[in-house]
């Protein structure tokens, strides 16, 4: 084997971005107004602070107004909720994005249930993920969408092919196997549960790992030839005490069957940015112009 193809999603992030600043110039001529985005973050968690302040840099750097908030860690169940609902009344507004985790005081599926389905820029709100379900045009969670965006732009049709998702959380691996359903593969969640995980990676066309394990998938339990997209982002120390970022992936062994793969960091990482400006904008048109195509 020569190796896999690494799949760029930092490069494809900023194809992305650039073509979403070009429209929303146009959009902003046409309508009066830049598309509108509101990230929440409460408390200062370290990891949640740095994809907060990336996540504005990119709305700021395409052109779209920015109306984060950052609110003290004693913020209130109650606070919150008259935040996101003078949000939700705010026509400068089309996506809001709460950033999870939150404080152990709140109650983060409340806070979902009270967004604005045509506001939910990370398409978690039970209507959008039903809409998921039925294959309807909604909002579509951004990581998940990232994923399926990178298959499209590296011509990998997941029609026919076997998929195995690692993870069944609501945040990335259960959307992502209705997506890859969705694209007409033939979808398997493995979860902790799972015996013998590696048996069922091994007849996987396409492995997606969404785990939260540093580098658990290795190249022993991969199919020559798979193609192998990674979601985890692991901070780990080494002897030294030097830390790094990696994968559910061990990436090192794993290109060396793959035919195709994903970095970390590099891969979906940036690629869950780029959603999350797309469907800011898709909220935007669909507010001026009706529903369209599921972004
Ligand atoms: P999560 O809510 O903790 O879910 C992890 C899933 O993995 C669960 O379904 C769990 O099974 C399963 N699991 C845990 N240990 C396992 C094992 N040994 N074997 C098989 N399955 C196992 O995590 P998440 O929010 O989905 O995130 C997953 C990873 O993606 C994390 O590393 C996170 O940092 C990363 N992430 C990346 C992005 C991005 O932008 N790239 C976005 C979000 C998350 P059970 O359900 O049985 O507990």
């Amino acid at each position: 084997s020569h190796g896999a193809q690494l799949i760029d999603g930092k490069a494809l992030a900023q194809k992305i971005q650039a073509e979403l600043a070009q429209q929303i110039q146009s959009l902003q001529a046409q309508y009066g107004r830049p598309p509108g985005l509101a990230v929440l973050m409460v408390g200062d968690n370290p990891a949640s602070a740095a994809y907060v302040r990336g996540k504005e840099k990119a709305c700021t750097n395409v052109g779209m107004a920015s109306f984060g908030q950052h609110l003290p860690a004693t913020t209130t169940q109650a606070e919150l909720e008259q935040i996101i609902q003078a949000l939700n009344h705010d026509e400068r507004v089309d996506g809001i994005l709460i950033q999870l985790p939150l404080p152990e005081h709140l109650d983060g599926v409340a806070l979902l249930n009270q967004l604005d389905p045509d506001k939910d820029a990370d398409g978690l709100h039970p209507v959008n993920l039903g809409r998921l379900v039925r294959s309807e045009p909604g909002l579509r969670s951004c990581t998940p969408a990232g994923v399926m965006e990178l298959l499209k732009e590296y011509q990998i049709d997941p029609k026919g092919k076997h998929a195995v998702v690692i993870g069944r959380s609501i945040l990335v691996g259960k959307p992502i196997a209705l997506m890859l359903l969705e694209a007409d593969a033939t979808v398997a969640i493995a979860h902790s549960k799972t015996p013998d995980l590696a048996s069922v990676i091994r007849n996987a066309d396409i492995v997606v790992a969404a785990v939260g394990r540093p580098e658990m998938i290795t190249a022993n339990m991969v199919k020559p030839g798979a193609v192998v997209i990674d979601v985890g982002i692991n901070r780990v120390t080494n002897a030294e005490g030097k830390s790094r970022l990696v994968g559910d992936v061990h990436f090192d062994s794993v290109k060396t069957v793959a035919s195709a793969i994903t970095p970390v960091p590099g891969g979906v990482g940036p690629m869950t940015v780029a959603m999350l400006l797309q469907n800011t904008v898709w909220s935007y048109i669909q507010r001026h112009q009706g529903v369209q195509q599921a972004p």
